[in-house]
């Protein structure tokens, strides 16, 4: 079981499952989730309407699992994120259950092998360090209950939020 980080772009993870930032109406976005439709095809697109149609939006906490496309990766892992809005403690509940959330779904579906983004701290404004010490203690909490997922790693896009996390999990 081991927590590893890099900095890159997470469509090219060759995992059993990377994780979106997904919006709440599943239908594709900017940032990360523009992306990972970009790079996956329509597939993926066309089962998140499916999701979509059967079961409505995706609350910001919960999160939804597809075939991954034309990725290299298995699985699709769309989790919602909390919009930042001066902080009370529901958005840090929130971060931390999108986290948990995929996680419980990844393991339901036999994934070993987890990739995520830095959900939160694009379009959605959570604060960079704020985000990193809530999932880098969502990923941490989970791992020790639950021994099933045997790498989890942290694609950072962005150089301040690699540096962010590799600080943390130094600490
Ligand atoms: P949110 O709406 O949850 O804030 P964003 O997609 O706007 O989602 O941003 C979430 C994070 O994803 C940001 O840190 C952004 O830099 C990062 N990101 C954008 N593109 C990619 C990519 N191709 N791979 C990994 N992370 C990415």
């Amino acid at each position: 079981m081991k927590i590893t980080l890099i900095q890159g772009d997470i469509t090219k993870m060759e995992v059993d499952a990377i994780v979106n930032a997904a919006n709440t109406s599943l239908l594709g976005g900017g940032g990360v989730d523009g992306a990972i439709h970009r790079a996956g095809g329509p597939a993926i697109l066309e089962e998140c309407r499916r999701i979509r149609d059967r079961q409505g939006r995706c609350a910001p906490g919960e999160a939804v699992i597809t075939t991954a496309g034309k990725l290299p990766a298995k699985y699709v892992i769309h989790t919602v994120g909390p919009v930042w809005n001066k902080g009370n403690e529901e958005e840090k509940g929130l971060l931390r259950s999108a986290y948990i959330s995929s996680l419980q779904l990844a393991v339901k579906n036999g994934v070993g092998t987890i990739a995520f983004p830095n959900i939160s701290t694009g379009v959605y404004r959570f604060p960079k360090e704020v985000a990193a010490e809530i999932a880098i203690a969502a990923v941490k909490d989970f791992m020790a209950q639950d021994n099933r997922i045997s790498n989890l790693i942290f694609v950072c896009y962005e150089k301040e939020n690699y540096d962010l996390y590799s600080r943390i999990l130094q600490s």
